[in-house]
């Protein structure tokens, strides 16, 4: 560390999961310098130990690493791309464990190349809980020299570390397709318990059943993919013809209640269109190839 740089690492954003990350550098002993936008957050890491900047331009000259932890990059934006920030950080590293899209990533990383700032973009894949323990998945990407040159602060953050490669929107194409996995099944959990309690059937009741069907799902993601992959498509024991039957279900019984079935309606439009396109026999998988065509 230069004999300018007063801490290991900055932490910009101090919203849940920026306070997990500042607290888990702390407790791995990494110095750790703090800044948010609004004042006041940052109390119960102070007393950790960590040093509060008392603006965003100081947060970044304390360190030679900045790890950014905001709600997207309109807010990362907002707060790097001010002139002073923007020159302080020159010579600098940031690692953005912002959640956004691949394109907002290789946006960030054109401007901070343009600036003279190294950058690798991430993805947080686990909750605050998981933070600073074996539980944590952490994603990244960007220059392989610059990521080798940071791991170890990085790894003080525990849990599980993954570098995906150079191409700087590949943590974030990781986060979005996970993200529409976790944001779909959840929406999928609303609509059911509320479907469920239509006929009496309380959330307690329902969830060791929720909990065989979601278990249903792990092995079938390494099928789906073998299937995809090997462009099979195989519809054995559960053609899509059959899977339409089951979604109008859902969709009868909701309307009936007068539940919004819209979640469903949508997924039965795709087999629905899927089945016209005359792959009624073949398997759910099928779906995917016809979504992924352009
Ligand atoms: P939020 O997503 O609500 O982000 C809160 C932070 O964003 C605060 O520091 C807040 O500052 C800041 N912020 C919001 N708008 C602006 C703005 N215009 N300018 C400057 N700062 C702004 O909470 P989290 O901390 O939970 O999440 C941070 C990131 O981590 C998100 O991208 C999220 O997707 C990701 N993540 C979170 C997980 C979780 O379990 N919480 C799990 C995995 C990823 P202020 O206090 O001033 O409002």
């Amino acid at each position: 560390m230069s004999s300018s740089h007063r801490t290991a690492v900055t932490v910009i954003g101090l919203g849940p999961m920026g306070r997990a990350l500042a607290a888990a550098f702390l407790a791995a002993g990494t110095g750790t310098t703090v800044w948010n936008r609004t004042p006041g957050k940052d109390r119960e890491l102070v007393a950790a130990g960590a040093v509060a900047a008392p603006t965003a331009e100081e947060a970044v000259a304390a360190s030679p690493l900045t790890v950014v932890c905001l709600v997207n990059y309109d807010a990362t934006d907002s707060v790097l791309r001010q002139e002073a920030v923007t020159a302080a950080l020159k010579g600098r590293t940031v690692v953005n464990l912002s959640a956004d899209t691949p394109d907002r990533a290789r946006d960030t990383g054109r401007w901070a190349g343009e600036h003279g700032i190294g950058y690798l973009d991430g993805a947080i894949m686990t909750p605050t809980t998981s933070i600073g323990t074996p539980a944590g998945v952490f994603l990244y990407s960007g220059p392989e020299a610059l990521h080798a040159e940071h791991r170890a602060v990085l790894d003080t953050l525990g849990g599980a570390h993954t570098h995906l490669g150079e191409e700087i929107g590949r943590a974030a194409a990781y986060d979005i397709a996970l993200l529409d996995i976790f944001w779909t099944s959840v929406t999928g959990y609303a609509h059911a318990v509320a479907l469920a309690g239509a006929e009496g059937v309380s959330p307690t009741d329902l969830a060791p059943y929720a909990q065989g069907i979601g278990a249903i799902l792990p092995p079938l993601f390494e099928e789906f993919a073998e299937d995809i992959e090997r462009g099979s498509f195989s519809g054995e024991g559960n053609p899509l013809t059959s899977a339409l039957s089951t979604m109008a279900h859902v969709v009868h019984a909701s309307e009936a209640h007068g539940i919004d079935a819209g979640v469903m309606r949508a997924a039965e439009g795709l087999v629905r269109r899927t089945v016209a396109l005359g792959h009624g026999a073949e398997g759910f998988t099928r779906v995917a190839e016809v979504l992924g065509r352009r």
